[in-house]
């Protein structure tokens, strides 16, 4: 590449001034770690998605583990999910002591596969962990019919869904009302709402809510704002073991400013989006992203299946000579190394097809048309190699 200041990555965190101010203004105020700009977060959170309780966490990750805590997972369960997602879906199951049970994905939209549920649920089956995969919800309407039939809770990673919604008794909702029974949401800077690092979780059920507040805090019967706001002198206690996954209220009040900005940068990725489509239409072999009608992707990713004759990390050799970053598929956790204890009960062709044969192409908000039709040249170009 001849020209460093035409580099396109595959993502940017959009943020500017605003956020700047905001952080400015907690450090000003004195209080750093949890405490007014947390609370406001949360509700400010909960009102957009549509949740009764949100509860903000140090990422997705920790968000995951407490979650499945929450439903009672314990050492020895199962928890359904798929391996094809970010490693750390697989790994929250794996701090509970528990073993994740992988399924395959269907191709088209990338999500876990309804139809393959079934047949691995036993008794040690207690959950189904489902994934939300690039911001495409998953078809939650037919997991959870097969939930309630056994019983199940389901917990959805909602890592990079933000944003996204489902047709639900014919209204759009937010993904993370939640719609199963607890959700988790990342804000690592691939994701479209970020805070550096931070999760949230959102639930209806006021039990669960109370127990993740606790433990994400150490297991301390009190907040840190009550100790430090009373006139009485008050010992805190630590009735039970927990964990320090708390969000700080400077990643907090970045948060804040970030939800303001969500629905304009939804609005501009489901344009550019769309705009790749009709750029790569007519490229035979190549396969577009499908959006089912009963669901409205954030588009946190763009992700294309490369035509039979291509080599994925040719083309994106390709690409990346010529400035324009690329990632593969996502990848498929029963391939890693840690993963070699824990082999899936069946083949995942479909899952390993994903991880092998697609491409995510560069999309993020401040994105102009020329760049993505320079993306898309030289994607076409690369094609002929
Ligand atoms: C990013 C991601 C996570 C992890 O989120 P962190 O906030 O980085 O812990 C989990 N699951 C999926 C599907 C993700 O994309």
């Amino acid at each position: 590449m001849s020209n460093k200041e035409s580099f396109i990555p595959i993502a940017k965190p959009w943020m500017d001034e605003q956020e700047v101010q905001a952080i400015q203004r907690v450090i000003r105020s004195g209080w750093v770690t949890q405490g007014p700009e947390v609370a406001a977060f949360e509700q400010e959170f909960a009102g957009y998605v549509g949740a009764k309780h949100a509860c903000a966490v140090s990422s997705c990750t920790t968000a995951l583990h407490l979650a499945l805590l929450a439903v009672g997972i314990r050492p020895g369960d199962e928890v359904i999910t798929v391996s094809h997602s970010f490693i750390a879906t697989a790994n929250s199951v794996r701090y509970c002591g528990a073993n994740p049970v992988f399924i395959d994905i269907q191709p088209a939209t990338f999500n876990i596969d309804p139809l393959l549920v079934e047949e691995v649920i036993h008794e040690r089956t207690r959950a189904i962990l489902c994934v939300h995969q690039m911001g495409l919800p998953c078809d939650l309407n037919s997991i959870l019919a097969i939930a309630h039939r056994y019983s199940l809770p389901v917990i959805e990673d909602a890592a990079c869904a933000v944003g996204s919604e489902i047709l639900w008794d014919g209204q759009w909702e937010k993904i993370g009302k939640p719609h199963g029974d607890i959700a988790c949401f990342s804000f690592h800077p691939r994701k479209l709402l970020t805070t550096g690092d931070g999760g949230m979780i959102t639930t209806s059920k006021s039990e669960w809510d109370r127990q993740i507040r606790f433990w994400r805090h150490h297991g301390m019967n009190m907040p840190d704002t009550l100790r430090h706001g009373s006139a009485e002198v008050i010992f805190e206690s630590y009735p039970i073991l927990g964990y320090n996954y708390r969000l700080t209220d400077i990643q907090a009040a970045m948060g804040r400013e970030q939800l303001k900005r969500l629905p304009e940068t939804i609005q501009q990725r489901r344009f550019l989006a769309k705009r790749y489509m009709e750029l790569l239409k007519d490229l035979a072999g190549l396969r577009l992203p499908e959006e089912p009608p009963w669901s409205g992707s954030n588009w946190q990713s763009f992700c294309l299946r490369l035509p039979d004759h291509c080599n994925q990390r040719r083309v994106m050799q390709f690409m990346l000579d010529r400035g324009i970053a690329t990632r593969r598929g996502i990848m498929c956790a029963h391939r890693e190394g840690t993963y070699a204890g824990i082999p899936p009960l069946k083949p995942l062709p479909e899952s390993e097809k994903a991880q092998d044969h697609c491409i995510l192409l560069p999309l993020f908000h401040q994105m102009t048309e020329a760049d993505q039709d320079r993306v898309v040249a030289v994607f076409r170009e690369s094609l002929l190699l």
